[in-house]
Formats: structure tokens, sequence, C-alpha cells
């Protein structure tokens, strides 16, 4: 219920329906209600002290639904940032598809935005649990997706076994970078794998330059433009829509497991061994100072 406006009369299907619409009205309007009554057969409540503002509802058997007896609807109280009812409910309700579509948004810029939008005060904790709950729901749906893997191996136009090779993002996500599908899963089919690690390092290349030889010759041909277009050469043919796809006896596929390591993610790169230390701008050099 966006904004909900109550009035004497109105009804409501249970005694939560009507807490989520109170709380819902206290943190659009920025204020401290409290509940001084809470069951399912009576809500009462009011706002901070000296304000006039109260709501009353109660069970009515007869008809199976919670209506509103009381209520004053005038606020003498002004608008408070720390509203108390921003729930985690809440947070999920209104946020949980944006999280899932930007799995790498940080807690604190995404308790920021609540603030903004909401009006309110929202602990950084109750943020975090939120998102971690967000992105195990999307992690169930691409375990969904990964079951669905076998069905696409037996409906697409080739048949056989399907290998994957993933590798980790720049943000920690993992994305397949290269697949293919296979007559039968042996040390041969898994030898497709290309060593991306295919261009020479600076030892080589100035080995190469000593011995005359072109750098060109020694990448790997996988980063080479005739490679990438002849990738692209082939026609993708299309294939049936998932719910077409055959239902298979081979064991459910999981998406790969996510190892979350302890601490805080490092944002540093890895320094090479040869790259020196930056030199620490506090502090003077010994080289070039004469001694007296
Ligand atoms: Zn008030």
């Amino acid at each position: 219920m966006a904004n909900p406006r109550f009035m004497v009369g109105m009804e409501f299907k249970t005694h939560e329906v009507l807490r989520d619409a109170i709380k819902e009205h206290s943190i659009k309007m920025g204020k401290m209600i409290k509940f001084k009554k809470y069951d399912r057969q009576k809500v009462k409540a009011v706002c901070q002290k000296g304000c006039p503002w109260e709501i009353y509802g109660s069970y009515v058997p007869s008809d199976a639904l919670f209506r509103v007896k009381k209520y004053k609807s005038v606020h003498e109280c002004s608008r408070s940032f720390h509203v108390p009812w921003v729930s985690m409910h809440l947070i999920l309700k209104k946020y949980s598809e944006r999280i899932k579509g930007n799995p790498t948004w940080l807690v604190k810029s995404l308790a920021q935005t609540i603030e903004k939008e909401q009006m309110v005060k929202v602990s950084i904790q109750k943020v975090h649990r939120a998102r971690r709950m967000a992105l195990e729901e999307l992690q169930g749906s691409a375990e969904e997706q990964f079951k669905q893997l076998w069905g696409y191996v037996e409906e697409g136009p080739h048949g056989g076994i399907l290998l994957t090779a993933v590798a980790i993002d720049a943000n920690n996500c993992i994305y397949p970078f290269a697949y293919a599908v296979v007559e039968k899963e042996k040390f041969k089919t898994w030898n497709w794998r290309w060593d991306l690690s295919g261009i020479p390092c600076i030892h080589a290349i100035a080995a190469l330059n000593c011995l005359n030889l072109d750098i060109y010759d020694y990448v790997h041909e996988c980063y080479k433009v005739d490679t990438y277009l002849s990738t692209y050469n082939h026609l993708v043919n299309p294939i049936n829509g998932r719910d077409m796809w055959p239902i298979t006896d081979n064991p459910i596929l999981l998406p790969p497991d996510v190892q979350k390591r302890v601490g805080r993610p490092k944002k540093a790169r890895r320094k090479e061994p040869e790259e020196p230390e930056p030199a620490d701008p506090t502090k003077l050099g010994r080289k070039d100072i004469k001694m007296t």
C-alpha cells in the first residue's frame, strides 16, 4: 500500500496488513509511531508524546476481517529522520529487484539510496542482511537455470556433453568465458581449452628481440583478428523455447560454489615481483644527502 490514507470503517484482511500500512505511513510521513497493542484481535498505534495522531482497529468475526474503529488523523509533531520501522521486509520488498539487477551494489551506497528515497535512517547491518537475502534469492534462480543445462544439451542441434570453463571478472563475479558441446567427456575433449595467457612475457620479448624474431608470431592464435572473425563466422542455430526442452535422467547440475572469503575483498592490484615499491611521499630518501 503506497502512502496509505486511513479512515474509520476502512477494512484490512488481517492485523498484519494493517500493521504494514501503519509502518508505511510512519516511514512516508517521518513519524515516530508506536504500537500500544498488537495481536490478532486488536491493533492500536499512537504517535509520540503530545501528538494526537492515533489509530485503533479490531477483528470483526462476522465479516472475518480487520476494521479501523477509531482514527485521529492530525499530527502535531515534527518530521523525524529516525523512524524505527524500516524493516528488512520493507527493504526487500522495495529494493530486492534492484539489488538483483545490480549484485555488486555496495552496501554503503545502497543504504544511502534507501535513506534518500525513503527519507529515513537505516542501519548498515540491516541493509547488509537485506542485500544478502536478495542475492541468495538470485543464487536460487541461478541454480534453476543450471538445472536446465542438460535439457539444453539434449535440445540443441549437436547433442553430446556440455563443457564450460568459467572465470572471475573484475567485480568478483563468475562468468563463462568458453563452452563446448563434445561427444564424450574425456581427456582429449577437455584439451580444447586454450591457454589464455598466450602472450609472451617481458623476458620472452627481450629474448625474441635479441634473436631478431617477430613477437607477433609468438602471440597465441586466440588473440588474432582472424580467430575472432572465424569464432563468429558460423550460423547460430535457433532452438525451441525452454518449456519444450526434454527432461533427462542426468544428475542435476548446480552452479559452481561461490567461495566467500573471510574479511573485506582486496581492492589493491597484485604487484609483479620486479615492480618497485612506490616512494613514500612523507619520507626523504637517503640518496644525494651529504652528511656533515
Ligand atoms: Zn504525530
